[in-house]
């Protein structure tokens, strides 16, 4: 009851002007070593995958939001059979909320499980390039390249998704150049 007076709400406001999105952090593996985040491969935090009846079971799927995204920070480490799991999970997802816009940000994955990603049903991918500049980009993700990042975005666009590719909060150490360079791209 809650969520759908806060919802009337905002619809009397901003009638289709505002998307609310609900989040599940759906695990927090990562293979990259950024050196502002504290889920880096070598942060020493705790580790953990949600089920898939983890997944199904959460609230964020029942509130009545317009998206809803699902993130891992698993960057490109599935196995195969467990990226296929994946897939079949977002599908059910879609096929239970047909109205919610599906959102994934799994990192730099292959154009196979991009494609693939696709095909579940989910209509958009968060992959941030974090900065344009390509030094400050290898010091604040020294396991990435600029260039490799790029690549994996113009991939996602192929597969049919539309892509946020934002930058980092943590590339404000040198904000000035990050903007210059950002409206170069
Ligand atoms: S890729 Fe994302 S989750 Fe992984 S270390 Fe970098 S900022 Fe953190």
């Amino acid at each position: 009851m809650l969520f759908r007076r806060a919802r009337e709400a905002r619809d009397g406001i901003f009638p289709k002007l505002v998307e609310v999105r609900s989040v599940i952090e759906y695990a927090n593996i990562c293979r990259q070593e950024c050196n502002y985040c504290g889920m880096s491969r070598y942060s020493g935090l705790k580790r953990y995958i949600l089920s898939n009846e983890e997944v199904l079971r959460t609230p964020n799927l029942s509130i009545g939001t317009d998206a809803g995204s699902l993130c891992s920070k698993q960057e490109s480490f599935f196995a195969r059979d467990y990226f296929e799991n994946l897939c079949l999970l977002l599908k059910r997802i879609k096929d239970a909320h047909k109205d919610l816009t599906l959102i994934c940000s799994f990192g730099n994955l292959s154009r196979r499980e991009f494609k693939r990603l696709k095909q579940s049903g989910v209509e958009r991918y968060l992959l941030k390039f974090e900065t344009s500049d390509a030094d400050l980009y290898k010091k604040i993700k020294p396991s990435d390249t600029l260039r490799n990042r790029v690549a994996h975005i113009l991939m996602a666009q192929e597969a049919g998704f539309q892509v946020s590719p934002g930058i980092s909060p943590a590339s404000r150490a040198r904000p000035s150049i990050v903007l210059q360079t950002t409206c170069c791209l």
